[in-house]
């Protein structure tokens, strides 16, 4: 266990040079104060979880000081937003503060979110305010509890800074934590830009670092590619598997890792509704929740024409072509687990897919169906599951269906398939309601909420006493809640 002062950094990305970032200071916040912390990503940096509660954590985290080790830097790149491609963009409100190894020899980015203005803040304030912190904090949290690839987040500071928004709110700062902060957009800025040297070295960098046994492949550049395109795949069908909109899929919001990136108006279905759009100013549904499947791929696309000096473009193709069916392999195996079976046939697609159509033409609640869907054997577990249907006839076809491909799977206990079953059928998700409740008491100065909600995601397949009024359907006002994309 370390103390703040003993973390060792190692700035590869700083070392880059200033083609690819700023030096900048963080702007420190009023007041800056604990609002809630991550033991288990603290545990990422070998931190001791008592430091968080010492008033250099929060100075250290609202921007007041700085290791003497730490080399704060804006990141440039650019992206695709809503289909166009805006030249220049960057970290307009954030810094990577350095790059921490830990003791296991990982690299941990240390970025600052809410950190104040930087060259590439536009018409921004380069704020975020403590109802923003707050989200992206649980989420990230909260997504990799559920085995969700994600960037992470080991703290959120509170202030008494104003920030205007919509109307006067209170700045914040959370700590993000990742293994990189390289975005799709990093190499099309280079591309667009007309940078080969620097792309060049980019392209190297994510290599060395990120995806060294591609070295070993006959062209190491298409295998990393390869390796892009299947753990975005992968990460996107664990997002439709568990209900996850991510709300604003830009390419310079699309991790090189294929991690769950840069959250703003995201949420978790409630009711199973294939054409939810959580982004009010997505008015034309482009990151819709079904459509992330093939958004995924566009934006993959964007890379690999970003990638053209370096790989051929039949070869960016074909790789391209591994996404889909990439995708389709984990989505069924993960819905085949989330229904209790073992074993895979061919009409397990459509088994899926048709209670998918009930669910939605019905407002079935998704998280829970599944979890109750195990709680007992698949005869009762339909029997009492039916009435939250409203086209009977048809869920009856679909039990007896699924009766029927439950008996073929194998012979085991009822207590094996419940157990099986919760491990992957989660009963707590971060509902937007859990969340406003939350955000509402600490945004009156009380925490305890925020804190109590990061802890019971923590666990979400363990049901935890005490707290299932963190496991209900939102009530009337909590169902379509408007979340602002100003953050
Ligand atoms: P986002 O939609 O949060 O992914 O942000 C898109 C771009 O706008 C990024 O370059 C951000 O750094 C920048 N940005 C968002 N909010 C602010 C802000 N309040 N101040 C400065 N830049 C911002
Ligand atoms: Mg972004």
């Amino acid at each position: 266990m370390k103390a703040l002062d003993e973390l060792t950094f190692d700035n590869r990305f700083a070392r880059l040079g200033d083609a690819f970032s700023t030096h900048v200071l963080p702007e420190p916040l009023d007041e800056p104060r604990l609002v809630v912390a991550s033991k288990a990503a603290m545990a990422l940096l070998d931190l001791d979880p008592a430091v968080a509660e010492t008033s250099v954590f929060a100075e250290l985290f609202g921007g007041h000081k700085l290791w003497a080790e730490a080399e704060p830097r804006a990141m440039v790149y650019s992206g695709h937003q809503f289909g166009g491609y805006t030249p220049q963009l960057g970290d307009g409100r954030g810094l990577l503060l350095g790059e921490v190894y830990n003791q296991a020899g990982e690299h941990w980015d240390l970025h600052l979110k809410g950190a104040g203005m930087t060259p590439y803040s536009r018409m921004g304030d380069g704020r975020a305010v403590l109802r923003s912190s707050i989200r992206e904090f649980l989420a990230s949290e909260a997504l990799h509890a559920l085995g969700i690839p994600s960037s992470r987040a080991l703290c959120v500071i509170g202030s008494s800074t104003p920030v205007w928004r919509e109307k006067q709110e209170r700045g914040a700062m959370v700590l993000r934590l990742a293994q990189s902060h390289i975005r799709f957009g990093h190499f099309e800025y280079f591309y667009y830009t007309k940078k080969p040297e620097q792309q060049a070295e980019l392209a190297e960098h994510v290599l060395n670092l990120h995806y060294p046994e591609c070295r070993e492949q006959p062209e190491p550049y298409l295998a990393m590619f390869r390796e892009i395109v299947e753990r975005n795949a992968e990460m996107i069908a664990k997002w439709q598997a568990y209900g996850f909109c991510h709300g604003v899929m830009n390419t310079d919001n699309m991790s090189i890792l294929g991690i769950t990136f840069d959250f703003g108006p995201f949420a978790f279905l409630d009711d199973f509704d294939a054409h939810f759009i959580c982004n009010h100013s997505d008015h034309e549904g482009r990151y819709s929740f079904s459509n992330q499947v093939p958004i995924g791929q566009w934006n993959l696309s964007a890379l690999a024409q970003a990638l053209t000096p370096f790989i051929s473009v039949d070869a960016l193709k074909e790789a391209l072509g591994l996404y889909l069916p990439f995708y389709q392999a984990h989505y069924l195996d993960l819905m085949r687990r989330r229904l209790g079976l073992t074993t895979a046939e061919d009409d397990d697609q459509k088994l899926v897919e048709s209670v998918l159509k009930l669910m939605q033409n019905s407002g079935v609640d998704y998280t829970l169906f599944f979890r109750r869907l195990g709680d007992e054997s698949a005869e009762l577990a339909v029997k009492r599951l039916r009435d939250d249907f409203v086209d009977l006839a048809g869920f009856d076809a679909w039990a007896e269906r699924y009766k029927a491909r439950v008996a073929r799977d194998g012979d085991y206990t009822q207590e094996q398939r419940r157990e099986r079953m919760h491990a992957v059928n989660p009963l707590y998700i971060l509902r937007n309601y859990l969340a406003q409740n939350a955000i509402a008491a600490a945004e009156a100065g009380d925490y305890s909420e925020v804190r109590r909600l990061h802890e019971v995601l923590s666990k979400p397949f363990e049901e935890q006493a005490g707290m299932e009024q963190y496991a209900q359907r939102p009530p009337d006002w909590g169902k379509h809640l408007e979340i602002s994309c100003s953050s």
